[in-house]
C-alpha cells in the first residue's frame, strides 16, 4: 500500500478550532509516571488536559549570524537567496534547481492518518502550523573579518561556481557588522581575520550589539530576530564563583571587564537584554549558570550546543539502533578530517577540547537505558579525533568504527565513511532552529487547572533534534537519541492541531 501526500488538510474535531488569530486545541497528554514503593517499580498512566495555542500570523523575520562570513553563514544566505530568486546552475551532469533538503522543516513529511483503504495520508511538516519560510528570513549579522558575502562565499569553496556566479550580485552589498573578538577565545591561526573588530570596554562593546540588533530590527521592518552563533568555536570559559555563577556577578564581571567572559557570552547577554532569541551553534559554554539565569528571569528563548550535522547524527542513531536492539558496543572511534577554517580553528587544542566535549556526551542516555548490558557506572570506550587537512576544504571526512558485543560473547564490527560538504549539512539546521524558535514562541500551553496560558520554558529542548549537546532546563533529562527527538517536535505540532501523537500499533491491521 502506498503513500499519498497532501499539501493542506483541516482537522474535522470539537477539540479543535482555528480563528483568525490562532489555532486552539484542547489536548489529552497521556503520560505514565514512577514510584517505587517497597523496593518495586510502580507505574501509573497520567492523564493531563491541555489547552494549546498557536498564534496563526508569521512574523516578519530575521536571523542575525555571529560569523556571517563564515563558511555556515555565507553558505546559509547563499542558499537561502538561490531559492528565493529560483536560481538553477549547470553542473557536469545537468541543471540543478535550488532545495532545502536537509532541513527537516522544509524537507521532511509528517504522517497525519490512514484512509479507509489503509493508504498513510502525509502532509509536509512545514504545512501543520503556519511558519516562516526561509525564503522570507533577512539575513545579517556580525563576523570579525571584513569580507562581504559575495567574497565569503568565494573564500568558502561551497558553491558551484555557475551558482557563485549568480549569487555575487545578490550577496556583494551584505557586510558584516563589526564583532566583538578577543583573541584568548578562538585560536591563534584566526589572528590574520581579525580586521572588524569593535574596541572599548567590554560592556561598550555588549551595548554596540545590543543597538545592532534594534538597529537591524528597525532598518528591515522585522517584527522578530533570532540570533545564531555560527563563529569559531571558542575554548570553554571557566565557571568562577562570583564571576559568571549568578546574572548579579556576570553583570559585574561585564562592568569591570572581566578576563573570562567570552564573546558569545557577551552575545547571549546582548540578546536577552533585547528580548531575542539565542542559539550557540558552537560547542563552548556560552550559557554559563549567569546566563540561563537571565534567560529565565526575562524568559528569553536559548538553545545549544553546537549543530548537530554528520557524524554525531549517525552516532545518536547508530547507538540508539544497537542498544535499543540489545547489542551492546563497547568501542566507539570517531576520525574526522576537515581542512576548512573550522578545521584551522579546531587545530588548537582548547578549541578542540570544546568540540570532544559536545561530541563525547552524545550516547550517554541510550547507554544509561540499558543496565542488563551495561553495570553501573560503565561506558563503552569512546574517542574522538580530528585533524586539519587543508585540501579537502569543506569537504568533512568522517570515520566511525563501532565495536559490539552481540551473542555468547561474539563481536560486531561497523565501519561508516562520511564524506560531505559541512556547510551544506549545517545551513538547512540553522534555517530549522530559526523557525522552530520563532513557532515556539507562538505556541503557549494552560494546563487545565490554570487560567494562564504560559509559553515553552525558555531553555527551549525541542532544538535537541539539531544540536550535539542539548541544553534542557534543569532537572529534565537530556535525550540524544535522534528519533526521539524527532518525535518530540512532531508530536508537539502533531498536538498544536489537536491529533494523537503516531503510536505505530497499526491495531487496525493487527487483527484479523
Ligand atoms: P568558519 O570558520 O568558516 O566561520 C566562522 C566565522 O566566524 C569566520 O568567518 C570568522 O571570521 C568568524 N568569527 C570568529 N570569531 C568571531 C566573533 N567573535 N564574532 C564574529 N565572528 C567571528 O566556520 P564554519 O564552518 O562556518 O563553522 C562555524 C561554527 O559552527 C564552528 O564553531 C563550528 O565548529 C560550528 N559547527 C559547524 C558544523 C558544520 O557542519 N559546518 C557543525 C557543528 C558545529
Amino acid at each position: 500500500m502506498s503513500a499519498k501526500m497532501y499539501d493542506t488538510f483541516k482537522v474535522n474535531s470539537p477539540n479543535v478550532t482555528y480563528t483568525d488569530e490562532a489555532i486552539i486545541s484542547n489536548y489529552e497528554y497521556q503520560t505514565t509516571t514512577t514510584t517505587v514503593e517497597d523496593g518495586e517499580l510502580v507505574v501509573k498512566p497520567v492523564t493531563a488536559k491541555y489547552t494549546f495555542k498557536t498564534e496563526r500570523k508569521v512574523p516578519k523575520m530575521g536571523c542575525m549570524i555571529v560569523g556571517l562570513g563564515g563558511n555556515n553563514g555565507s553558505t546559509v544566505v547563499a542558499g537561502c537567496i538561490a531559492n528565493r530568486e529560483g536560481l538553477c546552475w549547470k553542473t557536469k551532469s545537468g541543471v540543478q534547481k535550488p532545495n532545502y533538503f536537509g532541513s527537516v522543516i522544509m524537507a521532511s513529511t509528517i504522517k497525519l492518518g490512514s484512509d479507509e483503504n489503509g493508504r498513510d495520508s502525509y502532509i509536509p511538516l512545514k504545512n501543520i502550523v503556519p511558519m516562516v519560510h526561509p525564503n522570507d528570513i533577512v539575513f545579517g549579522g556580525w563576523d570579525i573579518n571584513s569580507a562581504n558575502l559575495a567574497d565569503a562565499m568565494e573564500r568558502a569553496e561551497v558553491l558551484e561556481y555557475d551558482l557563485q556566479r549568480q549569487l555575487v550580485p545578490h550577496m556583494k552589498e551584505i557586510r558584516p557588522l563589526p564583532s566583538i573578538y578577543f583573541p584568548d577565545f578562538i585560536a591563534a591561526n584566526q589572528k590574520d581575520r581579525a580586521n572588524n573588530v569593535l574596541t572599548g570596554t567590554k560592556k561598550e562593546q555588549m551595548e554596540q550589539i545590543r543597538r545592532d540588533i534594534r538597529e537591524f530590527k528597525t532598518a528591515n521592518a522585522l517584527d522578530k530576530i533570532v540570533v545564531i552563533w555560527s563563529a569559531n568555536t571558542e575554548r570553554f570559559s571557566a565557571i568562577i564563583p562570583g564571576t559568571n555563577d549568578t546574572w548579579a556577578n556576570l553583570e559585574a564581571a561585564i562592568a569591570r571587564g572581566d578576563e573570562e567572559i567570552s564573546p558569545s557570552t557577551l552575545f547571549a547577554v546582548a540578546c536577552i537584554l533585547e528580548d531575542t532569541p539565542y542559539i550557540n551553534g558552537s560547542p563552548q559554554n556560552t550559557f554559563v549558570p549567569g546566563v540561563t539565569e537571565l534567560a529565565l528571569q526575562r524568559n528569553v528563548t536559548i538553545g545549544g550546543d553546537d549543530f548537530k550535522t554528520g557524524q554525531t547524527k549517525i552516532k545518536s542513531v547508530l547507538t540508539d539502533f544497537l542498544v535499543s536492539a540489545g547489542i551492546k558496543p563497547v568501542s566507539i572511534v570517531s576520525y574526522n578530517h576537515l581542512g576548512n577554517n573550522d578545521g584551522k580553528n579546531l587545530s588548537a587544542p582548547q578549541q578542540f577540547r570544546s568540540k570532544e566535549i559536545t561530541k563525547s556526551n552524545v550516547v550517554d542516555d541510550m547507554i544509561a537505558s540499558n543496565s542488563i548490558l551495561y553495570k553501573e557506572g560503565e561506558h563503552p570506550d569512546h574517542v574522538i579525533v580530528i585533524k586539519y587537512v587543508p585540501y579537502v576544504g569543506d569537504s568533512k571526512r568522517a570515520m566511525d568504527e563501532y565495536t559490539s558485543q552481540i551473542f555468547m560473547g561474539g563481536h560486531n564490527t561497523l565501519v561508516i565513511h562520511n564524506t560531505c560538504e559541512d556547510s551544506l549539512l549545517a545551513a538547512p539546521i540553522i534555517l530549522d532552529l530559526v523557525i522552530l524558535a520563532e513557532l515556539a514562541d507562538r505556541i503557549s500551553l494552560k494546563p487545565q487547572e490554570s487560567q494562564d496560558y504560559v509559553s515553552f520554558h525558555p531553555v527551549l529542548s525541542i532544538l535537541s533534534y539539531l544540536l550535539k549537546a542539548p541544553l534542557v532546563p534543569e532537572k529534565a533529562n537530556v535525550v540524544n537519541a535522534l528519533f526521539k527527538q524527532r518525535a518530540a517536535i512532531e508530536n508537539i505540532l502533531k498536538a498544536c492541531v489537536g491529533l494523537p501523537p503516531d503510536n505505530n500499533m497499526l491495531l487496525e491491521s493487527q487483527v484479523k
